[in-house]
């Protein structure tokens, strides 16, 4: 049997003629809805092709005006006001319970300082004792997070360096033979001989040692009550000392962390009778080995608490009711509309050039499909049988917020809900007609569907069984974690993926069009099959998480990204070790890394890990933040067997693992 024989292809867009008839009725519901509405409603519908009203809609999603659609813009604001009058202009109802076709939600914004924020310090002559004056003597930086500690004990801690690395030949350690527990480490940025070509440390490189994570997380490793650091005189040359801005420091680990002036750590210092940072700067790098020490009579207390004030974000949600006895089961039909503004929120590949991320791709074109798809099903003469609902989700680049909170407060019963489409990135289409369809085992039957549908739409189908597969991280997750089947369509990545170089002018809109051919036959496949579809579960599930409110969200450039790949974060030197964790990126921070998912048939699944599962150490270390993970694999290699400790259900428990290889995987 020809399997395009199974295929109803009434409204299908097979030629000019048909699309004619189609904008024709476009432009009717277009002036009816002008009659019934009064104001201004920007809609396309009277554009008369495909590409000419795709172009539109990306346009004005992509243009500088709408600011990257960042978390937090007037730009979003003015996108999601854009895209319901589209639905409006369609002639579709806003979805119960909407207001105005938006779900509102709130998410914790960008991590800022409260204004208590204090460092002082006692010393043997009290008259030395002071107070620091904040952002002009001292800074917390955002690669720590909150805490408070009272006149505790300070060391020098070198450069803040453990380094037992094999691969980069690196065997050098500060806080040997030291004990931080407790106390205040002061410390030095960069790291031993940093402008030295015959360097130990990589020559005149920086290793990944220099970097303030592996500072924070070590000091964390060592149990320190917080870290006071200094620049070094290597790094600063000729400049003058002073302070970074507090979030230009990227994340890291959860204990408080400082910068202050080195006047002021040499005014500590000098009263208590020790050399200068000059000088310990000096004597380490001479001799490449450690100069740490205690700092007995000197005593610091500081409290650092970091507020995140909430972002006010909004699906905007429009329906087309079925008719008939399935009209109760409904199909959604999604993509999130929002990008990375001007790259500061975190996720940007390039976010040190601070300009606009306009997300003509990512996900401008994700959301103009779901638009004509919505055009077309609208403008049909026909009811359909089952409910299809449009979805249009924010808050996705910084954790899928908009799809996790639908599927927590569903407008239409989740039950019901039968199938998900998502389009995320669907505007590159290349040369080789190359299309990725991930999800395609998730649901009886749709492998074989969109192999037969789109090789006779010309497409070469690159179909993934699972939804969570590789480039899975996008808004089908959580539709897939309620056992919903769901197919994520997608060009591919590319070069400017999340950099401000993702423009309209790399749009393929002659592709766009034949994919949302090819996805309305598909879709009218779906919505009209007689028999509801089967779920197939392809991985383990998340856990489902009813405290998402609580959730944290990246704060800047080095934020883990739920976006394409989401998986184990990278190691930080070393062997590339594999485990096949999925973490949970709206976590809360510090307590641990949750797991939303492991992956089919990796070291951690075989391990017995499970989605829920909070890991809190690896071997002899300890895992209260990301940072402190991707640090804990890179001190591992492949096939080594190591004990990792979790909390399952509120109880501590021990699984051993034997790592794998990443490039294996
Ligand atoms: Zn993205």
């Amino acid at each position: 049997m020809n399997g395009l024989t199974m295929f109803d292809r009434v409204g299908a867009a097979g030629g000019r003629g048909v699309l004619t008839g189609r904008a024709g009725r476009g432009v009717l519901v277009f002036l009816m809805v002008l009659a019934a509405f009064s104001g201004p409603i920007r809609g396309q519908e009277a554009l008369p092709t495909p590409q000419e009203r795709m172009r539109a809609d990306l346009a004005f999603l992509a243009d500088d005006a709408q600011e990257g659609r960042g978390a937090g813009t007037k730009g979003l604001d003015v996108s999601a006001q854009y895209l319901a009058d589209q639905f409006r202009a369609m002639g579709l109802k806003p979805a119960a319970g909407t207001e105005d076709y938006f779900q509102p939600f709130e998410i914790p914004g960008r991590p800022r300082l409260a204004e208590t924020v204090a460092l002082t310090w006692t010393l043997p002559e009290e008259s030395a004792s002071g107070a620091g004056v904040l952002g002009e003597t001292f800074t917390p930086l955002s690669v720590g997070g909150s805490g408070r500690f009272e006149k505790a004990e300070v060391v020098f801690a070198g450069y803040g360096i453990t380094a037992k690395d094999d691969t980069l030949n690196i065997h050098y350690d500060d806080y040997a033979d030291l004990d931080v527990k407790g106390k205040v480490v002061l410390i030095l940025r960069g790291e031993p001989q940093q402008n030295d070509p015959n360097s130990k440390f990589a020559g005149a490189n920086n290793t990944v040692y220099a970097t303030f994570r592996h500072k924070a997380v070590n000091a964390f490793q060592h149990e320190a009550a917080a870290v006071v650091l200094v620049n070094n005189l290597a790094g600063l040359g000729d400049a003058q000392d002073s302070l970074i801005p507090y979030n230009a420091a990227g994340r890291g680990s959860s204990l408080p962390f400082f910068m202050v002036k080195r006047e002021v750590a040499d005014s500590w210092l000098n009263a208590i009778g020790q050399p200068s940072l000059a000088d310990l700067e000096t004597a380490i790098d001479k001799e490449g080995a450690p100069q740490s020490r205690p700092l007995p009579g000197l005593t610091l207390s500081g409290d650092v608490t970091i507020e995140r004030p909430p972002y006010k974000l909004k699906n905007v949600v429009a329906v087309l009711e079925g008719q008939g006895p399935k009209a109760e089961e409904t199909v959604v039909i999604g993509a999130h509309y929002d990008h990375l503004g001007d790259g500061t929120q975190g996720g940007s590949r390039t976010p040190n050039r601070r300009e606009i991320h306009n997300g003509a791709d990512d996900n401008a074109s994700g959301t103009t499909m779901v638009l004509e798809l919505a055009r077309r099903l609208a403008a049909r003469p026909d009811p359909l049988p089952r409910r299809v609902v449009f979805i249009l989700f924010s808050g996705e680049e910084l954790g899928l917020f908009g799809s996790r909170h639908y599927v927590e407060n569903p407008l239409y019963p989740l039950e019901n809900t039968v199938f998900m489409f998502n389009y995320d990135m669907v505007g590159r289409l290349n040369d080789k007609n190359e299309l990725s369809l991930l999800g395609v085992g998730t649901m009886a039957g749709l492998a074989e569907i969109c192999q037969a549908l789109g090789t006779s739409h010309g497409f070469v189908i690159k179909g993934t069984a699972g939804a969570s597969d590789g480039f899975g991280g996008s808004d089908h997750q959580p539709f897939y974690n309620k056992s919903i089947p769901v197919l994520f369509a997608f060009t591919g990545l590319h070069s400017v993926y999340h950099t401000p170089d993702d423009t309209l002018d790399t749009i393929n809109f002659e592709g766009m069009e034949r994919i949302a051919d090819f996805m309305e036959e598909l879709t009218l496949h779906l919505v009209r099959r007689p028999n509801r579809p089967e779920f197939i579960p392809t991985t383990r599930r998340s856990a489902p998480r009813a405290d998402t409110a609580k959730a944290e969200v990246g704060a800047n450039s080095t934020a883990p990204q739920p976006a394409p790949p989401a998986n184990d974060p990278g190691p930080v030197s070393g062997a590339r070790v594999y485990l096949g964790t999925q973490p949970d990126y709206a976590q809360e921070e510090g307590k641990g890394v949750l797991l939303s998912g492991v992956t089919e048939g990796s070291p951690a699944e075989k391990a017995g890990l499970q989605a829920g599962d909070l890991l809190v150490g690896m071997g002899d270390r300890k895992i209260g933040t990301l940072e402190d993970f991707m640090e804990c694999l890179s001190v591992h290699k492949p096939g080594e067997t190591v004990e990792v400790q979790i909390i399952r259900d509120g109880k501590p428990q021990r699984l051993k693992v034997v790592l794998g290889t990443r490039s294996a995987n």
